[in-house]
């Protein structure tokens, strides 16, 4: 079985006291069910680069594990403005957004990019969350899974199957990111089989069986119950929903089935 997981994605959100009283409520709301919660999901925030200190003193003793956004391949060098891998592990950080369509939009980052990043993170026994969405006009293109599986093939390149312990999948459409607008459950179950399949075909059933498959797009304490019933979706990269104590501690206590 594998353990469900829920990853808060802050993006450049907040400030270090908005981030220590954020994770404080967080905290509060679900520090009284950990140790049942812990038998079955795991929960991620990611805070900006900059509040990872605030962050990691935050979490001090609490079972929530702390991720990055993004870093850069190198372990270090003439790469203004950019954070190595190095310089993430002492703050305790265990897993690293790598893809989001923000980054590959908004900063122009190729799969070939990520696929570095990806390695990077192996090297350094950070877990990415390798992100993969299509945009809008592609799926109304009816270009979806061609796109997906592009992503994936294309972060993927040379990861051999027992690196892919360390590695999760997040499907996270475009246009539902930020909108609102989710995919719904059917939607999202079509692209996670697809992937889980391809996942199959590269690397063989143990393993793609063993590989979570996150859901990310306007991801609500209303939705994920209907979303977490579909055999391939493993759990939830959150926005919006988680920058609020309450709804974000809602998605993570979701039921399972
Ligand atoms: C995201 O950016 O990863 C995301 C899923 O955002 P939202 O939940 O706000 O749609």
């Amino acid at each position: 079985m594998r353990k469900r997981l829920f990853a808060g994605n802050w993006k450049m959100h907040l400030d270090h006291l908005g981030a220590r009283a954020l994770i404080r409520e967080i905290r509060a709301a679900l520090d009284g069910s950990a140790r049942a919660l812990a038998a079955s999901r795991e929960v991620i925030v990611a805070p900006p680069l900059a509040l990872l200190y605030a962050a990691a003193q935050a979490l001090a003793g609490s079972d929530i594990l702390l991720g990055a956004q993004n870093m850069h391949y190198e372990d270090r060098g003439a790469y203004t403005g950019e954070v190595s891998p190095l310089m993430l592990k002492p703050f305790g950080v265990r897993y690293v957004i790598l893809g989001h369509s923000e980054r590959r939009k908004l900063f122009g980052e190729s799969d070939e990019f990520i696929n570095k990043k990806v390695e990077a993170a192996l090297r350094h026994r950070l877990n990415p969350i390798v992100c993969v969405g299509e945009s809008e006009q592609e799926r109304h293109a009816g270009r979806t899974l061609e796109v997906i599986l592009g992503q994936l093939e294309g972060a993927l390149e040379g990861i051999e199957s027992a690196q892919m312990a360390a590695i999760t999948v997040a499907y996270e459409p475009v246009w539902a990111i930020g909108t609102g607008v989710n995919a719904t459950p059917e939607q999202a179950q079509e692209v996670h089989g697809s992937i889980r399949y391809t996942l199959e075909s590269r690397y063989g059933k143990d393993t793609a069986g063993a590989t979570r498959i996150l859901y990310g797009g306007s991801v609500s304490p209303g939705n994920i119950e209907a979303l977490l019933a579909k055999p391939d979706i493993d759990g939830a990269l959150v926005g919006g929903a988680s920058l609020k104590a309450d709804s974000f501690s809602k998605i993570v206590k979701a039921r399972l089935d």
